[in-house]
């Protein structure tokens, strides 16, 4: 971080969005945005004043006596635009993913994607945002209940989907009439401001979409600040206790979508091939950084013996920018990632793992300054190695072994992350007894990585989730609003009650 210097040729700074206007912070701490295969700065973010959050807030809160009265269709409609416009700018909005975050320009694409599909929801809003009534509660009584907007809301993104996480959030509060306040990942904030761009050309009005920028203190600031009343949270689960406690603390609605360690059963009855190809797909796609990355596979029984044809299929997989055609695996976020992942291989070694592939140190081309380790997997993992226990988030897969699936049910159990999972197999009794007896918030079932499209929500269990409902999806509207229940009776002159009643009735 730094101050911003003056002298220095001009690199691009990111605006905050406050009051539908995109604005120079006058913050005197920056952080420069680095490509990470090229190591070249593309812009530099500010991390906003505490008077700059605050004038975020104030104007969501002013825009949210107006923006909670526009009619459903108007709010839908707005979102119809937004989606065409996403998809109009779909490969730009890659290639700015691409360059500030590393993934490959397809697999960018299907972030801004996966994003898309959420404001396709928000889009049809009316049919979510539904009320229940019950007729003749009492003798010519009725009860109904209205879902109303809670005001403003806030979000807090990770870097690892720039466009999908965003898009969870924002589209789905403002559809159901809040307004908000978003925080971005400091990492890889320029797709994020692009695609707010484009919010406001769809329509969404001054002060109903804000964002600021910055780390802990703006989080913080988040967490604290009285005229919020919801966060949502996805990021790591460290941070996101944090956020939960704090901002539960002071009065808000919180859910927090944390870390993870997902594990995948492969049983001896599975496609071998199209297993392997999953496992290498979910393992060492995005360079590991998903939070339904498949880290750890449990081989079961004779699956054990495929171990050989595994490192052969991740071998294949090409390193490289992810700009350039062809590639599988492109480079971690940032220096501190790679450190971070390099060091935990080290670690592994150390534990007594046998390293089966080293991905370390990979050689590409024109491309010497970039955060590439290769794919990478280790066997004989165990609980109790830091390559298991902790979230490596990179491209290193371990092996584990079990007799059967009731040992391998067992493992998954035991870790405390609970955010995806997978099996493998063509028997039905033993998907079955897995989907019934995992505590896992995603199971996949020879899906490797079963995110959920919005019709559902996005869900998880143990330390990879707080709050009770989750982002998207029908839980979403329920996080959204507040449900108010009102009790109704009207009179005429053959129902007018006679005298004062002071017992409750029956
Ligand atoms: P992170 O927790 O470091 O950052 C998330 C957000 O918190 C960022 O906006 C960051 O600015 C802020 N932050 C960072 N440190 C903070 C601190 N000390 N106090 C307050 N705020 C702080 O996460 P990340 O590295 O950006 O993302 C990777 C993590 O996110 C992984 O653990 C991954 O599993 C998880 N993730 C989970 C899901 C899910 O749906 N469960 C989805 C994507 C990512």
């Amino acid at each position: 971080m730094s101050a911003l210097p003056q002298s220095e040729p001009a690199v691009p700074t990111v605006k905050l969005l406050i009051d539908g206007k995109f604005v120079e912070s006058r913050s005197t701490e920056w952080r420069d945005i680095v490509n990470p295969a090229t190591q070249e700065v593309l812009a530099r973010v500010p991390f906003a004043t505490p008077q700059e959050i605050d004038a975020a807030v104030a104007s969501a809160k002013t825009a949210f006596k107006t923006w909670r009265k526009t009619a459903i269709g108007a709010r839908a409609r707005i979102f119809l635009k937004y989606q065409q416009l996403i998809r109009e700018n779909m490969a730009e909005l890659a290639a700015i993913l691409t360059a500030e975050q590393g993934k490959t320009l397809p697999d960018a694409e299907g972030d801004v994607f996966r994003g898309l599909e959420v404001v396709e929801h928000a889009a049809s809003i009316g049919n979510l945002q539904l009320g229940e009534l019950a007729n003749n509660v009492a003798s010519g009584v009725d009860t109904y209940t209205v879902l109303q907007p809670l005001g403003v809301c806030a979000g807090i993104t990770p870097f690892n989907f720039p466009a999908m996480i965003p898009l969870w959030m924002f589209p789905m509060a403002i559809a159901t009439g809040n307004t908000f306040v978003l925080k971005p990942s400091e990492q890889d904030p320029m797709v994020t401001m692009r695609l707010c761009e484009l919010a406001l050309q769809a329509g969404i009005p001054p002060g109903v979409l804000n964002v600021v920028h910055g780390g802990e203190a703006a989080v913080n600031a988040i967490c604290d600040h009285k005229d919020i009343k919801a966060i949502s949270f996805v990021g790591s689960t460290k941070v996101g206790t944090h956020v939960y406690n704090r901002a539960s603390l002071a009065g808000k609605r919180v859910q927090c979508m944390m870390g993870a360690k997902n594990h995948a059963i492969v049983m001896p009855d599975a496609n071998k091939e199209q297993t392997l190809n999953a496992l290498a797909g979910a393992a060492f796609g995005a360079a590991g950084q998903r939070c339904m990355a498949v880290s750890v596979a449990v081989l079961v029984g004779e699956a054990r013996n495929w171990i050989p044809d595994l490192v052969e299929k991740a071998k294949s997989l090409k390193i490289g920018a992810g700009t350039e055609k062809g590639v599988d695996v492109g480079p971690l976020v940032s220096c501190a990632a790679y450190e971070r992942v390099t060091g935990l291989i080290e670690r592994g070694v150390a534990d007594g793992a046998t390293l089966d592939l080293d991905g370390r140190k990979p050689t590409v081309p024109g491309f010497e300054k970039g955060n590439f380790v290769g794919p990478t997997i280790f066997s004989g993992v165990k609980p109790g190695m830091s390559i298991y226990d902790q979230e490596i988030f990179g491209p290193v897969l371990c092996l584990a072994g079990a007799e059967t699936i009731d040992e391998a049910i067992e493992l998954i159990n035991s870790n405390p992350n609970g955010n995806g999972t997978a099996i493998f197999t063509q028997s039905g009794a033993a998907a079955r007894r897995f989907q019934e007896d995992i505590d896992v918030g995603q199971v996949g079932i020879n899906v490797p990585i079963p995110v959920p499209v919005p019709l559902f929500s996005f869900s998880g269990s143990r330390a990879s989730k707080l709050g009770d409902l989750g982002p998207y999806g029908k839980q979403v509207i329920l996080f959204y609003t507040q449900t108010k229940t009102i009790t109704e009776r009207w009179f005429d002159d053959s129902t007018v009650s006679q005298g004062v009643n002071t017992t409750i009735s029956l």
